[in-house]
């Protein structure tokens, strides 16, 4: 493999956190790298390529139309945008003034994050409703319908929901009240993928439009997500992400997504222009995007499990871990290795000898979330044979330096 960092000084790291953005997301299997190289060799209708896409990813997820984005925030942005302008170029070109406009997401407290950003960096205002009780111990409950529901005003412009394998209420009844107040509901699902089922699950409950990252789960290019769902929904947010340098006359805006006589001209630039998405992100997302879907979960963990084993094995040698492989309580139970740092005299703690993989060289990164209860955690998702070996080595150099 030609060290192609190393031509620009910089090192390779072992990635042993998962398919985390700040690391280069997921490695790329050789197809959708071949894909990538051979769209990149020519030039393409970027808009035609995306109505294209709107049909592979409609296949596959059982949505009515999707687009290629930059990455799932990328998507929150202009799914956002589009439930609250829909084909109304003066508003996509106000954005993200949002003066007189309907532009408040309704979302339940414990489902705030930092990726919500991108939801406010179209011009929409956030409205948090419930308590997390549940999450703070201090009761049995989480943000429950009716709350969502008694929010819902003349500003509201959409539900702003962030799916996680426990996330509360269940996605099927607030679709039930936003629907019945003709209001749509956009779900950020960028890490659930897999259990690939979730690639249809949240379209079945009924959401309007779902987020996907295509860095993560599905192996695609890093800077590429899916955004899918209503038709209309995502032809305006497509609009709102195009280059449209055009003429109204002859503008041929893709089909499947968009029918021009639904708007009195070409929108100018939009909100998520700043996003925009090259033909090799195109491809190669839908070509990793086929092969998820043609993969099954059993047969990933099995392959993920050989790496998780090689892990155990490594650092099972190493004095002062003890070190088990979990299943992962989400993404399809995934094999997970724990390294619990047991306590000793002069040895370091977990958030020291995190500290001192990453250091070592080469770099080893692991996920370091619960470091100050004794716990490392190693997603073998990004990681290759022979990887097991430099961690053991450079698990066994931190406990000792
Ligand atoms: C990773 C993540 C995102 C951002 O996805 P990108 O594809 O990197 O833009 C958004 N929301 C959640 C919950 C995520 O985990």
């Amino acid at each position: 493999m030609t060290d192609i960092f190393g031509r620009f000084g910089i090192d390779r790291v072992i990635n042993a956190t998962g398919t985390v953005t700040r690391l280069g997301a997921s490695p790329m299997e050789t197809e959708v790298i071949a894909a990538m190289a051979a769209a990149a060799q020519c030039c393409v209708d970027i808009a035609d390529l995306q109505g294209r896409a709107s049909e592979v990813i409609a296949k596959c997820t059982g949505a009515q139309a999707g687009i290629v984005t930059s990455g799932a925030a990328a998507g929150l942005l202009v799914g956002a945008a589009a439930c609250m302008v829909g084909f109304d170029p003066v508003k996509m070109g106000k954005l993200p003034d949002t003066d007189g406009m309907r532009n408040e997401f309704i979302v339940p407290r414990s489902h705030r994050n930092s990726y919500d950003h991108a939801v406010r960096a179209a011009g929409a205002r956030l409205v948090e409703v419930g308590l997390p009780d549940r999450a703070t111990a201090c009761g049995v409950r989480d943000t429950e319908a009716w709350e969502i529901e008694g929010a819902i005003g003349d500003r509201t412009a959409g539900i702003l929901y962030l799916a996680r394998a426990d996330s509360r209420p269940n996605l099927t009844e607030v679709v039930r009240v936003a629907h019945a107040a003709n209001i749509p509901v956009l779900v950020d699902a960028a890490a659930e993928l897999p259990p690939s089922s979730n690639l249809r699950r949240f379209i079945e409950q009924g959401a309007d439009l779902i987020v996907f990252s295509g860095g993560k789960g599905i192996g695609g290019p890093a800077a590429s997500g899916i955004l899918c769902g209503r038709r209309n929904l995502v032809g305006s947010a497509l609009l709102q992400q195009l280059d449209l340098d055009y003429i109204y006359e002859s503008w041929q805006p893709p089909a499947q997504l968009i029918d021009k006589r639904d708007l009195p001209g070409v929108p100018r630039h939009g909100i998520g222009r700043p996003c925009k998405v090259g033909k090799e992100q195109i491809v190669g997302l839908l070509t990793a995007l086929m092969r998820f879907t043609q993969d099954d979960d059993q047969a990933r963990n099995k392959r993920l499990a050989i790496i998780a084993d090689s892990l155990v094995h490594a650092l099972g040698k190493v004095p002062g871990l003890i070190v088990r492989t979990v299943a992962d309580s989400g993404h399809g139970g995934r094999p997970l290795v724990e390294v619990v740092i047991a306590p000793g005299e002069n040895r370091p703690n977990a958030l020291e000898v995190d500290a001192r993989l990453r250091g070592a060289t080469p770099s080893v990164h692991v996920d370091a979330t619960n470091a100050d209860t004794g716990v490392l955690m190693l997603v073998p998702t990004c990681l290759g044979t022979g990887d097991a070996a430099v961690i053991g080595t450079a698990f066994a150099a931190a406990l000792t330096a």
